[in-house]
Order: C-alpha cells, then structure tokens, then sequence
C-alpha cells in the first residue's frame, strides 16, 4: 500500500471503532505499517488473517418468514420489516433509505449486488447509477426487462461513508453477514431458478471469503440454498474496463444462465462480443 494511504487506513478503521466494530481484516504487513493509534485498545482489533466471522454474538437479521400468501404478499411483509431494520445503527442513521430490491416475485431469474450506492440510497432501488444501466443492456441483450428479473443486494443500506463524504465504499464482512438474512428469505420466497451474483464482493456476501479471485469464479456455478449462483464481473468493472475480450466473458456466463433456465438464445446472441473475423 502506498504510504499516503495509511492514514487514511487509520481513520477508516477510527470510523469502524465508532461504529461498534471490533475487527477488521488487513492485508499481511499492513497492520504494522499503521500509525500507533490505529492499533490502540480503543481501535478494533486488526488481523492478519481472515477472522472468525461464525460468532453467534454478532447482530444479525432473523426475518419473519409468512408462511402463507402468494409470492407477492409474502414478498411485501418481508419488505416492511426490512424497512424498519436498525440491526447496523451506523447504517440505519446515515441511510435515505432501505433498499429493499425490485423486480417480479415470480422471477425465474435474480441478480445480486453488493450494496447501494449514493444514487441507489437516493432512489430506493437497486442498480439505478451508470452500472444499473449496462445492466439494463445486458438484460436487452438476453431479450429480457428488469421487470421480468428481480435484482437485490446483499447489504440493504448504504455503507456509510467517513465525514458522509460522497463515493461509495466496500460493504464489510460484519455488514453483510448482519444482512445476508433478508437476501436468503428473498431468495426462499421468489425461488428462482438461477442466480447471478455480480462482483467479487457480492460472492463474499453470498459465501464467505473465497480462495480465489472473481476470474476464476466466473465461468463456474456456485449455489446458495438449492440454487444455482452463477458469479461475474460487476458492471461498473466493465464500465472502467471497456474491453471486447472481458465483455465477452460476462455474456458467456449469462449465455450460460440463458442455457439453465433455459431461455431461447438465436445465432446472432451466441456471437454478440466475439472478436470480428479477419
Ligand atoms: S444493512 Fe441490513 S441488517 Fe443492517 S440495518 Fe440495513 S437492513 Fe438492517
């Protein structure tokens, strides 16, 4: 890491420490190279190695399952209680909103993102910024509308940001463990058929630290409660990746997730972001 960027570390964990958290993972060697302070009784406790993310004394969602109803009601009493989580206090304070997710309760496809960012925490709907619209694309591309999918995330509340600076930060593990119950109970309610986990951090909601990275995970199904997961790219990695080759693997795995669920695909979809022939 450079130099210039641990202070801001140590204030980034300050934040955590005001917020409850008491551990925090930190890259080997990192933790030595902090300012004294940040590694104070009062800060949380940083380690070089993955923590224990099992405890039971970590707040946690436990959402009333309607046992009754159709997918639709079942779906809204789930919603309302979500509205009225204060499990993380820092997040319900700095929140607009909960967000919640969008979509058809009957869905037979889902998407799952990591957290709201500044635009979805405004508009209460998940994927509304820049990476919301390619995703929008995407969906076009596999002759699908977002009102035919339903798309959540695993955190349901902004991660709040140092000094409510704006930008968007990495939901922690603490975070999205806390939330992850909402997004199995949505999961348990639509059932859908295939799942689409969007980014490297999504995965870790989903599933835990992984021993591998998002480009490995690709191209590979995962499965969470019964149901296929199939990982990719996050869209906003594509945003600043604007490449034919990385664009071609993320519509392979949804040429895949076409093929599961299954959807028609034509000719002209199997060669959508296939380098021109010479
Ligand atoms: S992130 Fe999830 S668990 Fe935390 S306050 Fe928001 S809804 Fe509740």
């Amino acid at each position: 890491m450079h130099a210039e960027l641990l202070e801001p570390t140590a204030r980034y964990l300050e934040l955590l420490r005001r917020h409850g958290q008491r551990d925090a993972w930190l890259p080997a060697g990192l933790m030595r190279r902090l300012p004294t302070a940040s590694a104070s009784p009062t800060s949380p406790q940083t380690r070089e190695t993955q923590p224990d993310l099992t405890s039971k004394a970590r707040p946690m969602a436990t959402p009333t399952l309607t046992p009754s109803g159709t997918k639709t009601e079942r779906l809204a009493a789930l919603r309302a209680e979500t509205l009225q989580c204060q499990i993380c206090p820092h997040l319900a304070k700095s929140r607009t909103q909960v967000v919640f997710g969008v979509g058809d309760p009957e869905a037979r496809l889902m998407f799952v993102g990591e957290a709201p960012g500044a635009d979805e925490d405004e508009k209460g709907e998940p994927f509304v910024g820049l990476a919301g619209k390619l995703l929008t694309k995407m969906l076009t591309a596999m002759e699908l509308t977002r009102e035919q999918i339903y798309i959540a995330n695993v955190l349901k509340c902004r991660p709040d940001m140092p000094g409510s600076t704006s930008g968007n930060r990495k939901p922690t593990r603490t975070e999205m463990d806390a939330c992850l119950p909402y997004l199995r109970a949505q999961v348990a309610i639509i059932a859908p058929v295939v799942i689409v986990a969007l980014g490297a951090t999504a995965v870790e909601g989903l599933f835990g630290p992984q021993k591998t990275t998002i480009s490995r995970l690709r191209g590979t199904w995962m499965e969470l409660d019964g149901v296929p997961v199939r990982p990719t790219f996050h869209p906003s990695y594509l945003l600043h990746n604007q490449n034919l080759a990385l664009k071609r693997l993320v519509w392979e795995d949804l040429l895949s997730v076409m093929e599961r669920l299954p959807l028609p695909i034509s000719e002209k979809q199997r060669g959508f972001f296939l380098p021109p022939e010479k």
